[in-house]
């Protein structure tokens, strides 16, 4: 026997018409003699109505409470999903994050899973139950219930995959699978068959918001392989697992662009050891993530420095910047939140060259002026104006051949 979890996205049970579909897929599974265990997001916009009603009350709720809220969003699906499971004379229990023993840190709006008690699982599946489970939140030691961070209801799944040595993890949404591209900006991407944690974990961090990064993360520390699938066919969708040899085939597998960071400038620096450590221990300070960082070559003996910071820490971090042009002595503090981060992603760029150049050339032929760039071995960033995000993100898409990348990928998969 089998043991299967099948996560369903906000869009796959944004209403009673879909949550019946769903449960069609879970009691089909359930029939075919495999244990099935359900995770569930809220339905459909739940979850940003929940985010928008409190801000209508103040602009700055606790992150517990914003906890206690947003969590409801969940429990409405699972018990909707019980009762669509029921109907179709299958047992089935539903359980908050809490009742099923998914234990988190302390961290409100932003919980990482410490560990999950499986026994009460494994009981209920061993009653010839389906065990639907709410995503997206736990507990933590005090009791608290928490959540897991913007889409987490990915990681709830992964991670039950994981502790229950799941044998496939299916995450069921409202798209084919994973594409080389976002299939609503770009409609020529194409599907690919597989594709390593590695290319999915910086695609996710660096804007397509398919997965959760922070469950591929996750996904590839416990070697858990898992689909991304549609919830509205039967095909097979994309597989996700480690890295194989002839994966290296494919230079480029997917791009993508993100609008989510803000870029500060301090002019006039001077250009003298510790200056950076000074600036940026500041930032660390204030907990504020700082990612692609350019320093100008001095002159005179000055220098300008530009980073990126995320878009809701800028007034933070544009603070912590003023303090220390002070400090520094420097000349002046600017920002600009209207940038966006186009990336392209993959790991047949270790062993291939010219990747740099195709996308500088791809981006000059659309009169795209690159402001900032950051590469690690397998990813390439240019921050650009955010007026021309989704027009570079189709250019890169072209210059790459990325609507052919899918046929390609149909032979490794
Ligand atoms: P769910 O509600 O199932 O969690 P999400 O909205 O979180 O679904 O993720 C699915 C969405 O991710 C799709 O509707 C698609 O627009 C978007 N997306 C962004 N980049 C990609 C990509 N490279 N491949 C597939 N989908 C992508
Ligand atoms: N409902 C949560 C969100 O919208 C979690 C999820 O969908 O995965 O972020
Ligand atoms: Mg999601």
């Amino acid at each position: 026997m089998s043991l299967i979890v099948q996560k369903f996205g906000g869009t796959s049970v944004s209403d009673a018409q879909k949550i019946k579909r769903a449960a069609q897929r879970v009691a089909q599974a359930h029939k075919e003699g495999n244990q099935v265990v359900v995770v569930v997001s809220a339905m459909g916009d739940t979850t940003d109505e929940l985010f928008g009603l409190a801000h209508q009350i103040t602009e700055r709720p606790s992150a517990r409470e914003m906890d206690m809220l947003v969590s409801t969003g969940e429990q409405i699906s699972i018990a909707l999903m019980a009762m669509a499971i029921h109907a179709l004379g299958y047992e089935a229990i539903s359980f908050t994050g809490g009742q099923v023993g998914i234990v988190t840190d302390s961290r409100h709006t932003k919980a990482r899973i410490m560990k999950i008690d499986t026994k009460k699982i494994r009981e209920e599946l061993d009653k010839g139950r389906v065990v639907v489970v709410a995503g997206y939140q736990g507990i933590d030691a005090y009791n608290n219930i928490t959540t897991l961070g913007r889409g987490g209801s990915d990681a709830t799944a992964v991670a039950l995959a994981a502790i229950l040595k799941a044998d496939m993890c299916d995450i069921f949404t409202d798209v084919a699978g994973i594409y080389t591209a976002d299939p609503r900006v770009v409609p020529d991407a194409s599907k690919l068959e597989r594709i390593s944690y590695d290319e999915l974990l910086e695609l996710a961090s660096l804007g397509a918001q398919v997965m959760q990064a922070r469950s591929v993360e996750f996904a590839k520390k416990y070697n858990v392989p898992f689909r991304v699938r549609p919830s509205y066919n039967d095909s097979e969708g994309t597989l996700v697992c480690q890295e194989a040899k002839d994966m290296e085939d494919i230079v480029v597998s997917g791009a993508a662009v993100t609008r989510d960071e803000a870029k500060i400038t301090l002019r006039g620096v001077p250009d003298r050891p510790g200056v950076a450590a000074r600036l940026f221990g500041e930032l660390a300070r204030c907990n504020i993530n700082v990612d692609v960082i350019i320093q100008n070559i001095g002159s005179h003996g000055m220098t300008d420095i530009t980073f990126t910071v995320p878009k809701g820490d800028l007034q933070e971090a544009m603070e912590a910047t003023r303090k220390m042009k002070e400090e520094l002595q420097a000349q002046e503090v600017s920002a600009d939140s209207k940038i966006a981060k186009l990336s392209v992603v993959g790991i047949g760029m270790r062993s291939h060259c010219g990747v740099a150049e195709k996308m500088f050339s791809a981006l000059a032929q659309e009169g795209v002026n690159i402001q900032m760039i950051s590469t690690s071995e397998i990813k390439i960033s240019c921050v650009i104006d955010e007026s021309q995000a989704e027009r570079a993100l189709k250019a890169v898409h072209r210059a790459f051949e990325l609507h052919k990348v899918g046929e390609k990928t149909g032979a490794r998969g």
